[in-house]
């Protein structure tokens, strides 16, 4: 049943999709800090990470929370950082974004948005730990492996997927193994393994697309600078805004024909 039958049910699911990325966001901003913690990240309950405090559930609503409390911990008024409530609102907005672009959520675009959040979590990872930090990586792996059954024409998806991965993969450890032999640094361990999972989602057209902006936004754009992880999770989360379907090859192929086309007419 298309999700916009009658406005009741439009604003509820925009409500709900919205409720559920931030839950979504909330939940991998603890996991990562957690991660970082060394801690148990399924059964310790959540602390404030500067007095220790067990946090109760008001304190844990996304959003909300936060600015109830003004930004700041209950207990001992250590200040939680900005970015827990801007990492909750973007990943509530492209989950509406998303919802009103596609009218519903297949297995196939939910794993999209679970990608995304994962490169949330591990850009945080990074961020604070200068790691690229394996666990995610293998959760994107699991994640991409269980929804192969709901992609339509799986074989010729499973050999585009492996091209795309052999390919770039291939280049980057050609240009690693260069930059070592010169004597300069390579690339940070696991960010091989991280494209190789990131392009097994997006195929070689999109994602060539989606590194070269990752890239030109690492290179250029201050906040980004310092770490790669963030400037391709930020990527991820506009090209999934963009589309007007799959994270897929065939609709970067169509934006290319499209103006191929245009640029004919002309
Ligand atoms: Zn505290």
């Amino acid at each position: 049943m298309p999700l916009f039958e009658t406005t009741y049910i439009g604003v509820f699911t925009i409500v709900l999709a919205f409720m559920f990325g931030t839950v979504l966001a909330s939940f991998i901003t603890c996991t990562a800090g957690r991660i970082l913690a060394g801690m148990d990240w399924i059964n310790e309950h959540s602390k404030c990470d500067t007095c220790g405090h067990q946090l109760g559930a008001l304190d844990l609503f996304p959003i909300f929370s936060y600015l109830l409390l003004g930004g700041k911990c209950r207990y001992c008024g250590a200040k939680v950082p900005i970015r827990c409530l801007i990492s909750e609102v973007l990943l509530g907005v492209v989950f509406v974004i998303v919802v009103l672009l596609h009218g519903t959520i297949d297995v196939v675009m939910a794993r999209n948005l679970l990608l995304a959040m994962l490169m949330m979590g591990l850009s945080f990872c990074e961020i604070d730990g200068k790691v690229i930090h394996e666990g995610f990586i293998t959760a994107m792996l699991v994640i991409w492996i269980g929804a192969l059954p709901f992609v339509p024409d799986l074989k010729l998806y499973i050999s585009d997927k492996i091209i795309a991965c052999t390919l770039i993969c291939g280049l980057f450890m050609i240009v690693s193994y260069l930059r070592k032999s010169k004597g300069k640094e390579g690339f940070k361990p696991g960010f091989i393994k991280l494209m190789a999972v990131y392009l097994l989602y997006t195929g070689l057209y999109a994602g060539v697309a989606f590194l070269a902006v990752g890239f030109i936004l690492h290179s250029f754009v201050k906040p980004f600078k310092k770490t790669i992880v963030p400037a391709l999770s930020v990527t991820c989360l506009v090209f999934m805004c963009c589309m007007t379907d799959r994270m897929d090859t065939s609709v970067i192929y169509g934006y290319i024909t499209a103006l191929a086309d245009y640029i004919k007419v002309f």
